[in-house]
């Protein structure tokens, strides 16, 4: 099918049909180019395959081209392992130009394997034109964006605690960090007092090395704390940590007094590393309502300005120095003192041996905590203090809240959620110290540090290419003192490339037709990775949101919730997916699955997908084998249809109308849904049985046919967006040559036909499924196989739906279920019997319980019948016990009926059965076989015939070899033989659950 489209330019003649159609832009979110994709990213992308599909047929002219992102640490990564290095230093000696085109070509090798992964799982983009994120037509018009904030004022660099990757070398933003369980110590340290004797401050940290940029305490200032002796020394904490403490070390503290946290300020203390470390400062307690808390520690705060975001917060406010004595390599720098040489992290230990040694360690533990990793190399991140560029998304916020509004969300809480991480979002830090990745446009006066930005590569004289290192190069004078400018030598968040896409990935001349996209999709995490960054960009550059309607889906996970990944061993490959059923058997799987909830990996459910798709490909099957006429069959008139007809006709106008809303609200699940219960239980599993046997009787001209055909084909068209090879097969090997247009999605939407809709009947029709159903019950219960005709089954309901139901299609139940009649009547006189859980009303009435028991045994079983059919919950005896449905339960019996249930009704199926009605029935269906085949002959009357049965079912084959005679009058068969047929034109055919092999000759 793939071969098909691409051969006949498929895709391109729908695109051309719609090119006059009201535009409809759907901006890709663009996956990252490192390689295969995860199944997740399949779903992803066939998601908006079904809404541009829907979308295309409905007439619109869709924008929809893939995106690559291409930029970033993920890819610098991969080309530091295949070149075997591992730091920035190995990069630089490499040559950065050397690395940089690595990295090009690492991303460009994937784009085309991607590219077809997705073409493979029936995605239909332009593919031959894609848009990539490290082309210089995408780097310039992302530089805008840095203009706009420039000349907004909302573009500023400070220094700022960021988190850092020390292996990277880069600080990552907020929404990067990946946080994961981590194993640190815990420990309780005592800092002395400056102005009083054997007196302490006790404080708690899981980060030792930070305590070497100690600069302050933090304390509550409406806490209570307390002053204890322990030993002979004074030790001061919160009230309410000091069981928790003590109970950690094992020794007794006897209180001595009280204080409260306000007046504890200004209090100054001694680094007890003093000496060691390399930071004079003096030292003293400052007040925080916010950071501070008693669920941990000793409710005195350890403050490193330079080593945390809430610490920095802290810092700022009361003028502390942002001490921060680590460097890019993240090991601690000369002024740290004895430390210096040390990665940060690694410096814990000693740290702790030297507070041993200096008599301050008051407890040493472990604790397992959630803590940041570097969402790419799964280093420990440490927080820093660095020189980074912002965008001020503080003053933009007001702004940025107010344009949530102006998109639609689906489904609604993914609104909520973004607004509280926009809520809280801090400035947005947009460097990075790499290589591969948008240049940061800005140079900076080595003299009087006045900035440039460069919004265009027009301002540039010309270079190579717009990334580092050929753009390191370019220097501008001064426009203020005609010094030399640099540029700073970051380069732009990766998040900020995808940010831009918007505009970034349309041609100049197309900016101006679509300022906004009209859709996007993307999951979970994306509130705060591409929706964010879309938004803050959208905003800074338009002063508005750049997409209009949001769908937001959930994560692809194993089968027990958990994130799929190939370190964990639980990653299923697409491939593995597809080439075992089919990309259309994953998509209608997938799409299936409620899109914002989180999709569970099932082999099974793909299977059974599968087994639909099968089912669904045997009724174009069962089309290309049975209509064989020159011209497509005209729907017939009212007139001429049957009940069943109009019931079918009325369910493909309800599932086009589910099927239309669905799309029109971005749930493409109710979609898949509806499509595949139309196609599966309405009519494969129903219809079928009926039409069948009319197309058997009336030939290939019965309105049955013409039904089928015309509800099959409108039934493909809504299963298109969704599984499009099927819908395109089907209507190839068999509408093609009727419907004449080269492809199924050459045509429109099956809308609607609202005259057709008849709620009553598809409720009538539901209810006599539920009866047919209760009688099959019946029939098992008593051992009766569907295929014996039987006499009579009796229904029984209060409810005036059901009884008119009945009333209305008795002749469809008594078809289905192979009964001689199907009526309304009064109960056949049966005998209840009640049976009582003595275990339950024992655990209930305990010692009334026998008491309890007699009174319910005098209750006829009649009405606890009734009762139980009824909706109390209780039956109340004797004034007194309350007796509960689970005491008790009945039976019904009547003589000569087997009894099932159904909402609304009972249904008595009376057992007897006459063997010689049966065996006539039998002799009657074989006969009634042969006589079709004649007539595929083109048999007169008077021709005899040789007539051979192959039959396996051993109570068939019997009841046909009693009754030969019979049969050969009745089909004019000179000789009946059994077993396999010397010659002649064979069929097989099936009659109930036996299969059987008829053979007729003209004699
Ligand atoms: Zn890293
Ligand atoms: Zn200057």
């Amino acid at each position: 099918m793939l071969a098909f489209w691409k051969k006949e330019k498929i895709y391109s003649q729908v695109k051309q049909a719609n090119a006059e159609g009201k535009p409809f832009y759907f901006c890709d979110g663009p996956p990252y180019a490192t390689g295969q994709i995860h199944p997740g990213t399949a779903w992803n992308k066939c998601m908006k395959d079904a809404v541009c599909r829907y979308k295309r047929s409905n007439g619109f002219s869709v924008r929809a081209q893939p995106g690559f992102d291409t930029h970033g640490l993920p890819i610098e990564v991969k080309v530091e392992q295949e070149l075997k290095i591992s730091d920035k230093r190995q990069i630089e000696k490499l040559g950065v130009d050397k690395f940089v085109e690595k990295c090009k070509a690492f991303a460009t090798q994937y784009i085309g394997i991607i590219s077809g992964q997705f073409e493979r799982c029936g995605v239909w983009m332009d593919f031959d034109n894609p848009y990539i994120t490290f082309k210089d037509s995408y780097i310039d018009a992302s530089w805008k964006t840095i203009k706009a904030a420039h000349d907004k004022g909302m573009l500023h660099e400070g220094v700022y605690v960021v988190p850092y990757c020390s292996r990277c070398e880069t600080t990552l933003a907020n929404y990067e960090l990946e946080y994961g369980e981590q194993s640190d110590p815990s420990i309780y340290v005592k800092f002395k007092l400056s102005e009083a004797e054997n007196e302490y401050f006790v404080i708690w940290t899981t980060t030792p090395w930070t305590l070497v940029s100690n600069m302050a305490i933090m304390a509550h200032p409406i806490y209570t704390y307390v002053k204890v002796k322990v030993g002979t020394e004074t030790w001061i904490l919160a009230k309410d940590r000091l069981d928790h403490v003590m109970g950690l070390i094992g020794q007794s503290a006897t209180v001595v007094g009280e204080i409260s946290g306000k007046k504890l300020e200004k209090i100054h203390y001694e680094h007890p590393l003093k000496g060691k470390i390399g930071k004079e400062h003096a030292r003293q307690v400052v007040l925080s309502d916010e950071y501070v808390t008693l669920e941990d520690g000793s409710g005195l705060v350890h403050c490193a300005p330079g080593h945390g975001p809430e610490d920095f917060i802290i810092g700022k406010r009361f003028g502390i120095e942002i001490y921060s004595p680590i460097d890019s390599t993240g090991k601690f720098t000369r002024d740290s003192g004895v430390y210096h040489g040390i990665l940060a992290r690694d410096a814990s230990a000693k740290v702790i041996e030297d507070l041993k040694a200096a008599g301050a360690l008051v407890h040493e533990g472990k604790v397992t905590h959630r803590y940041p990793h570097c969402w790419r190399c799964k280093t420990p991140l440490i927080f820093i203090a660095t020189n980074q560029w912002f965008i001020s998304i503080t003053k933009l916020k007001e702004q940025m809240l107010a344009q949530i509004e102006n998109c639609e969300w689906h489904p609604p809480f993914a609104k909520t959620r973004f607004r509280e991480f926009v809520s809280s979002a801090p400035d947005w830090c947009i460097s990075r110290q790499r290589y591969w990745g948008i240049p940061l446009p800005i140079w900076k006066c080595g003299a009087c540090s006045h900035l440039k930005v460069v919004g265009s590569a027009s301002e540039l004289p010309k270079i190579a290419e717009l990334h580092r290192p050929f753009i390191d190069h370019v220097k501008f004078k001064c426009e203020k003192c005609g010094a030399s400018a640099h540029r700073i030598p970051d380069i732009l968040d990766v998040w900020f490339d995808s940010g831009n896409a918007v505009w970034a990935s349309l041609p100049e001349e197309e900016r101006i037709k679509y300022p906004r996209a009209d859709f996007i999709v993307e999951g979970k995490d994306q509130t705060r990775g591409w929706f964010y960054s879309l938004l803050g960009s959208g905003v800074v550059l338009n002063g508005e949101i750049p997409y209009k309607t949001l769908l937001m889906h959930g994560f692809f996970v194993d089968e027990k919730g958990e994130k799929m990944s190939k370190s964990v061993g639980n990653f299923v490959p697409l491939e593995e997916v597809v080439d075992k059923y089919g990309a259309d058997a994953f998509r209608l799987w997938a799409l299936s699955n409620t899109v914002w909830d989180d999709l569970r990996f099932n082999w099974n459910e793909v299977k059974e997908s599968h087994r639909a798709l099968g089912t669904i490909y045997n009724l174009g099957l069962f089309l290309s084998r049975f209509y064989t006429a020159q011209h497509k069959p005209a729907l017939p008139g009212d007139a001429e249809l049957r009940t069943e007809d109009r019931w079918l006709l009325s369910r493909l106008a309800a599932t086009s109308e589910e099927c239309t809303e669905a799309f029109e609200t971005y749930k493409p699940h109710v979609a898949a849904k509806a499509v595949r219960q139309f196609l599966l239980e309405d009519i494969s599993r129903f219809y079928m049985k009926l039409a069948k046997q009319r197309i058997d009787e009336d030939g290939e001209g019965s309105p049955a046919m013409a039904v089928l055909y015309h509800s099959i084909f409108d039934a493909l068209l809504l299963l298109c967006p969704i599984a499009p090879f099927i819908s395109e097969g089907i209507y190839q090997s068999f509408f093609r040559k009727y419907e004449r247009k080269e492809s199924i999605s050459l045509f429109g939407w099956s809308v609607a036909d609202k005259k057709r809709r008849d709620a009553l009947l598809e409720r009538r029709f539901e209810i006599a499924r539920d009866i047919s159903t209760a009688i099959a019950n019946s029939r098992q219960k008593a051992n009766l196989p569907l295929r014996w005709p039987l006499e009579e089954a009796r229904i029984v309901s209060d409810s005036t739906e059901v009884l008119s139901a009945v009333e209305h299609l008795s002749g469809l139940i008594e078809s289905l279920s192979n009964m001689r009649a199907v009526k309304v009547t009064k109960q056949p006189k049966t005998e209840v019997s009640a049976t009582i859980n003595k275990a339950k009303v024992g655990a209930k009435f305990k010692r009334d319980s026998p008491a309890a028991q007699s009174a319910l045994e005098k209750v006829p079983a009649e009405e606890i019948a009734k009762w139980l059919s009824g909706d109390d919950k209780e039956l109340l005896l004797e004034g007194k016990f309350a007796i509960e449905r689970e005491m008790v339960s009945v039976d019904e019996k009547a003589d000569g009926y087997s009894i099932s249930q159904f909402e609304g009704g009972r249904a008595f199926l009376k057992t007897e059965m006459k063997k010689e009605l049966y065996e006539e029935a039998m002799v009657r269906e074989v006969a009634r076989r042969v006589q079709l085949m004649r007539k595929e002959k083109k048999l007169v009357e008077s021709d005899k015939i040789a007539l051979h049965i192959h039959v396996e079912d051993k109570e068939l084959s019997a009841i046909l070899k009693h009754h030969t005679t019979a049969l050969a009058s009745q089909v004019n068969a000179e000789v009946v033989g059994f077993g396999s047929a010397p010659g002649g034109f064979s069929k097989d055919w099936e009659i109930g659950e036996a299969s059987l092999k008829i053979t007729i000759e003209k004699k």
